[in-house]
């Protein structure tokens, strides 16, 4: 597509971004964690759960426990060993990808939201507990614009992402830039956080402001906290003044509580200008979810 051909009227639209939880959420993934389970005589047996009905049994020890008390060993398809070609997420995202492209399977709740962002070149953020390295989550979401996208969605996303470009960088950068590296420079401006990849743990360690790295719902919050700092440099970089909402989207009622929670109490102060949305996809018959707005009244930035 010619560098000329793109969205004019960009840099009057609101400035709206997205926190994605991924798991049931975008795509329902075929990744399983390795618990035990108990049985009436007290023993325990292996025990399969996918991400959704772990969702709402985390929580109940009594009949539930990972491998020998280790977590680690329940999470194994969770992570990229060192042994894999290729990253499992990578692989449950094509087998999650064939299943709805065959229609034998329909789309989680925030999978047409996440499509309408990509579309829109909206700055996001992938928030989840799994433990892949970034690269792995990105290369999901380069697999996910491919597949999922029309070729005239993909040409809308272009158009748009080249608005941002002239709007912000100049017409110049935009000229510089094949198709291929528009969208390249726009993926790499997103934020991709395994909250359990050892080295986003390090960083939380290193950090004496973050809230604690022992649990998934501090680390998300770490994750929350990046991005919105990440989010801010940039909107002061471009000089952006208009209102700023960020929606924050997860099927686990237990994470939908403690971002709650926390956009209450830390991030609304921290950032007044923002209208914070949380959305509850816990029903994966109600499409978008149920909205919740936390905070934030549209106030200029
Ligand atoms: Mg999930």
């Amino acid at each position: 597509m010619p560098a000329d051909h793109y969205n004019p009227d960009i840099a009057r639209r609101d400035l709206k971004y997205y926190i994605f939880d991924w798991d049931d959420n975008i795509l329902r993934m075929p990744t399983y964690i390795h618990l035990e389970r108990k049985l009436r005589d007290g023993s325990w047996v292996p025990h399969l759960v996918s991400t959704a009905l772990f969702s709402v049994i985390r929580k109940d020890t009594a009949q539930y426990r990972p491998p020998g008390g280790v977590w680690d060993r329940a999470f194994v398809e969770f992570r990229d060993p060192a042994t894999r070609t290729e990253s499992k997420f990578l692989e449950d995202a094509r087998t999650a990808i064939d299943r709805l492209l065959s229609g034998d399977d329909k789309s989680p709740p925030s999978f047409n939201t996440f499509r309408k962002t990509l579309r829109e070149g909206r700055i996001f953020a992938i928030v989840t507990a799994r433990g892949h390295k970034p690269e792995s989550l990105r290369k999901g979401v380069e697999m996910f614009i491919d597949r999922l996208l029309s070729t005239d969605e993909k040409a809308e996303m272009v158009w748009n992402l080249r608005g941002y470009l002239v709007a912000y960088e100049g017409p110049a950068a935009n000229e510089s830039m094949t198709d291929e590296e528009v969208v390249a420079n726009y993926l790499s401006m997103n934020r991709y956080h395994a909250v359990t990849n050892p080295d986003f743990l390090s960083a939380v360690r290193a950090d004496p402001a973050a809230p604690g790295a022992d649990n998934p719902e501090t680390r998300k919050q770490f994750a929350i906290m990046d991005f919105l700092e990440w989010l801010f440099k940039m909107i002061e970089r471009i000089g952006a003044r208009r209102p700023i909402s960020v929606g924050f989207s997860d099927d686990d009622p237990g994470n939908v509580a403690a971002v709650a929670d926390f956009i209450r109490r830390v991030l609304a102060e921290r950032f007044p200008a923002v209208k914070f949305v949380v959305y509850d996809t816990s029903d994966p018959d109600v499409e978008k979810g149920h909205k919740l707005v936390v905070s934030g009244q549209m106030a200029l930035f």
